[in-house]
């Protein structure tokens, strides 16, 4: 296991700082349980924040320093105004809100942005200092999103790992952010990016299509030197602790009192921190519904509601808590008789074993957040529910929702559907509430947060397909020195996306001045033949290479040109092109519909470029134009190929295979080739070349090719190594 450096906002122990001492008690989230392990097995390091404003006076400073050290913690120090102003007013007071898609909570003033980039930098360098080579580094959730874009720029080699704890949301809601860009360089420095559920994960994919310009697959996007991998990640609780504590006496003494006391009423149970994300009104006001739509219900229901403080001194947070308390008192006004009230209220912190007590205490457990991450209570309750009893009422918009389908699922915006789901609660015959929560209890057994950590760190120390297959420096060196022994030597370049970047457009393509004089050069050396062999139609080769003594191939090998002042002439018979107008009648349709795409006819083929157009738009048209054409190709001598951000029909045979057999029939052939290309249509001439071939696969993708290089750059550079 390499050594892991976990960087979170908070560290996993709780600091007290006397005039006497300073005292430390590990903390008990699930956070901190589920990564102790990695931090402690790894011999790790843990960078955060010491949970107390500095500056401490020296000789505490030094105390901290020290018992941090002994415990394998580095402390990132931040003064009160810091503090306020990175994680209170933006981390809390703007992240948070528009992730959890409540708006109407977000502030209208200037926000704390410089601090939050300063903060962030200033956990990035820490962790800097820290690193060593081999380690891994794990940065977590929404304080710390830009980390692992400035960690990679100190350290272009490091493992980064980062994982929302948060929702990830809809890309139109991210977009609010005027900063959204700089966040999204900020993840996407990481190799691996995790989120608790697939959805999270997709908006999070679409918003770095749309925002961030780039083209990201499902599972990952490529950038031009690496690729970033996107997973799912579920984050659980250690089952094991809640089913031993639930087994506990004090937590068995405890809850037959919870039990007692409620005389016989049916306990439903709420546990959440007082935030406006959890629901909490919604709820109260669903509860306040069923008693007054049943009368008969008046005694024989109570609610216990444990809202543990959070985020005291925000402004949103006080006046959140004053309008949940003002409700409570309303329905306990209307419905409490003198002996007992139907909402029982605390407003404070509970202990581990009087928390389980209420878990295994509780008939139903609400847990009806507006938009929660996760949600580990929900997983809480039923890993305590040792009995296969109780019944979890939990709200669609929860992370925990995906795992816990046997749940009674609520929209937890709907009031009514909310009152109707605590009825069926009620109602749920003992038979059906075992069968259900014993299928959620294993799931959130098997996968505890243990697994969870293990699982993220595992997948993050895994090689990524770009370092297994990008050419290595030795590697390099080798094939180029092989390669000036052969001779003759025939050198197949394909162009765009293999000599220069792929453009926006086509016509924005041409070779610069130093491609035009590295060809030059080639020409130059001894025994070389070099062949362009391009997609592209013979006068734009012409007008760009007509002056270069360099074999021309056009429209993917329909078109030849010897070198020097030569005709072109068909590689194949062209063939009879009936299928041409009602491909281009249908392709120009398409491009009306679709902003930004363009219809390019060739001799031989047409294509439909869609670059410009809208991702999702652009995408979902080429999928719709794909059967329309299919439908009306059948019996032709035409065939569809997918290239990138391109569809092309062009004849069958067409291809690329057919420069190199026509290469392979000379006298003498050649003694070495080299071939160089990236798209679809490059894989049927890496298919066709002979074995001792070099094939190079250039930029992101599965290739048939043996070796890969990066990007057009480098193509160039190994091009000059041939000469020199
Ligand atoms: N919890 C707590 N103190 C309490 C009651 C609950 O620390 O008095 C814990 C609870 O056991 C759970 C966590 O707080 O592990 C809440 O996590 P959740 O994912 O449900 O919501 P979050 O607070 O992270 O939004």
């Amino acid at each position: 296991m390499p050594r892991v450096l976990i960087v979170s906002n908070r560290l996993p122990i709780t600091t007290e700082v006397t005039d006497e001492a300073i005292t430390f008690t590990n903390a008990s989230g699930g956070l901190a349980t589920g990564l102790r392990g990695a931090h402690e097995r790894s011999g790790g390091l843990w960078i955060g924040w010491p949970g107390i404003p500095s500056p401490l006076p020296e000789p505490q400073r030094a105390q901290l320093a020290q018992q941090l050290r002994d415990r394998g913690i580095v402390p990132v120090h931040l003064t009160g105004e810091e503090l306020r102003e990175y994680y209170e007013d933006f981390s809390n007071g703007v992240v948070w809100p528009l992730f959890h898609y409540l708006l109407d909570r977000l502030p209208l003033g200037p926000t704390a942005w410089e601090t939050y980039r300063r903060i962030n930098q200033r956990f990035a360098d820490e962790t800097a200092a820290s690193y060593q080579p081999g380690d891994v580094i794990w940065v977590h959730d929404y304080q710390l999103m830009l980390v692992p874009g400035m960690l990679r720029q100190r350290l272009p080699d490091a493992r980064i790992g980062f994982f929302l704890h948060i929702p990830f949301p809809a890309a139109e809601i991210f977009r609010i952010l005027p900063w959204r860009r700089e966040i999204l360089q900020g993840l996407l420095g990481a190799d691996l990016v995790g989120f608790h559920t697939y959805s999270y994960l997709q908006h999070f994919s679409v918003a770095v299509g749309e925002l961030a310009g780039m083209d990201p697959e499902d599972d990952g996007v490529w950038l031009d030197e690496r690729r970033v991998q996107f997973g799912v990640f579920p984050m659980g609780v250690d089952a094991e602790y809640f089913r031993q504590l639930a087994t506990s006496t004090a937590v068995l003494d405890a809850s037959a009192e919870l039990i007692s006391q409620a005389a016989g009423r049916t306990i439903f149970l709420g546990v959440d921190r007082l935030d406006y994300t959890k629901g909490i009104p919604r709820r109260l006001m669903a509860f306040e519904a069923l008693l007054r739509d049943d009368p008969s219900l008046h005694d024989r229901v109570r609610l216990v509601q444990v809202a543990v403080p959070s985020r005291e001194t925000v402004a949103s947070y006080q006046d959140f808590r004053k309008d949940v308390e003002e409700l409570i008192g309303r329905i306990n006004g209307a419905y409490g008789t003198l002996s007992a009230v139907p909402i029982h209220y605390l407003y404070q912190s509970v202990a581990p074993e009087q928390l389980v007590a209420l878990y295994r205490a509780a008939d139903v457990m609400l847990v009806t957040p507006l938009r929660d991450g996760m949600n580990l209570v929900a997983k809480e309750y039923v890993a305590s529910r040792v009995d296969d009893d109780g019944v979890l009422v939990l709200s669609e918009f929860a992370g925990a929702v995906d795992e816990l389908r046997e749940a009674v699922v609520v929209n937890a915006y709907d009031v009514d559907g909310l009152t109707a789901a605590m009825r069926q609660a009620l109602e749920m015959p003992l038979a059906e509430r075992r069968e259900r929560m014993r299928a959620m209890r294993r799931r959130v057994a098997a996968y505890d947060v243990h697994r969870w950590a293990n699982h993220f760190v595992g997948a993050l120390s895994e090689e990524t397909p770009s370092e297994r297959r990008a050419m290595p420096e030795v590697m390099l060196r080798a094939t180029i020195a092989r390669l000036r022994e052969l001779s003759p030597l025939a050198i197949l370049l394909d162009y765009d996306g293999t000599l220069v970047p792929i453009a926006r457009t086509p016509a924005e393509a041409g070779p610069d001045a130093e491609l035009l004089e590295l060809i030059a050069a080639l020409t130059r050396r001894p025994d070389t033949m070099v062949l362009l062999v391009s997609g592209r139609a013979r006068d734009t080769l012409d007008s760009w290479f007509g002056q270069l003594s360099i074999e021309l191939w056009a429209e993917h090998g329909v078109w030849h040109k010897r070198t020097g002042p030569s005709p072109w002439i068909p590689a194949l018979p062209v063939p009879g092109c009936e299928w041409m107008e009602a491909t281009r009648t249908l392709m120009e349709e398409f491009a009306l519909a679709t902003p930004g795409a363009v219809v390019e006819t060739k001799s031989s083929s047409i294509a439909w470029h869609y670059r410009l157009a809208g991702r999702g738009l652009g995408r979902a048209q080429a999928r719709e134009l794909r059967v329309a054409l299919s439908r009306s190709l059948v019996g032709s001598e035409a065939e569809i190929i997918e290239g990138k951000k391109v569809l092309e029909v062009r004849p069958r045979g067409a291809t690329k295979a057919a420069v190199v057999q026509n290469l392979l029939s000379r006298d003498p052939s050649p003694a070495g080739i080299v071939a160089f290309g990236d798209d679809r249509t490059d894989e049927e001439m890496f298919a066709a070349l002979p074995s001792n071939a070099v094939d190079i696969h250039v930029g992101p993708g599965a290739s048939l090719a043996k070796h890969r290089l990066r990007h057009p750059a480098a193509v160039r550079t190994f091009l000059t190594a041939l000469l020199n």
